[in-house]
């Protein structure tokens, strides 16, 4: 048996529910006193197959994907579509991959250290090209988790934003699994009060104009808390099987 990988045949779920969730991130966009233009929807395509991921691009108006593993983003991207999309990298990050990954993507969003920060910005350099890139913050002080901590982070900013041919566009986290509903808000607040902080400081060659947060338990708590760029994986694709 042969399988016709260009029927489409079934995937009507993803669109409903990139349908479902832009209608729910619109409300949290209004809700928070923004347009719901404000927020951009990253589909996360870890663990995926093509045909779907093609499928969300070429029918749902998918414009940007994410995926957390430089050999899985990279070995997948032959077989995606021709329709103009971006790509992210949003998950860890080990120094001697940077090479592989910098021209392969229009972001990395996981950058959680000076030293990483320091090699993206000599291989954008030998290649002549700029990198954007998120820092990603470690806003529950975890031990599982990587990214800055948040009184490291003005430090690292500073030196960061003296590197070469890296321009930092702003923040990324992954909040602490929560008990309700009132600490998870509050970990968005105070990315949110940082992210405004570093942005009325207008440090040269430091935009932030992207704060990275929700995914699909919690992305309408972070919209409302002032995401404009939420990261949804299952809510779209169903959940993943590893
Ligand atoms: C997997 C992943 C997501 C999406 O998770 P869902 O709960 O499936 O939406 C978002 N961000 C990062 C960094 C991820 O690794």
């Amino acid at each position: 048996m042969t399988e016709n990988l260009s029927n489409d045949k079934g995937l009507e779920y993803i669109s409903e529910n990139i349908k479902r969730i832009k209608e729910e991130i619109a409300k949290a966009a209004i809700k928070s006193g923004r347009s719901p233009y404000d927020v951009k929807l990253l589909a996360v395509t870890k663990t995926v197959e093509p045909q779907k991921i093609n499928y969300a691009i070429e029918n749902c108006g998918i414009d940007l994907i994410g995926e957390n593993k430089v050999q899985e983003l990279l070995s997948k991207s032959e077989q995606l579509t021709e329709v103009k999309f971006e790509k992210h990298l949003i998950g860890t990050l080990q120094r001697n991959k940077v090479k592989k990954i910098v021209s392969a993507v229009s972001m990395i969003q996981s950058v959680d250290s000076v030293r990483l920060a320091d090699e993206i910005s000599h291989v954008s350099s030998s290649l002549s090209i700029t990198s954007n890139i998120l820092l990603q913050i470690n806003i529950g002080k975890e031990e599982s988790k990587s990214g800055f901590m948040v009184e490291e982070l003005e430090e690292s900013l500073h030196r960061i934003s003296l590197l070469d041919n890296i321009s930092i566009r702003g923040l990324m986290c992954i909040p602490p699994i929560c008990e309700n509903e009132t600490e998870l808000n509050q970990y968005f607040e105070n990315m949110y009060r940082i992210f405004v902080d570093i942005k009325a400081k207008k440090y040269d060659n430091i935009l932030m104009d992207i704060l990275s947060m929700g995914m699909s338990g919690d992305y309408v708590n972070a919209v409302t808390h002032g995401s404009n760029l939420v990261r949804i994986g299952s809510s779209i694709f169903g959940a993943r099987i590893y």
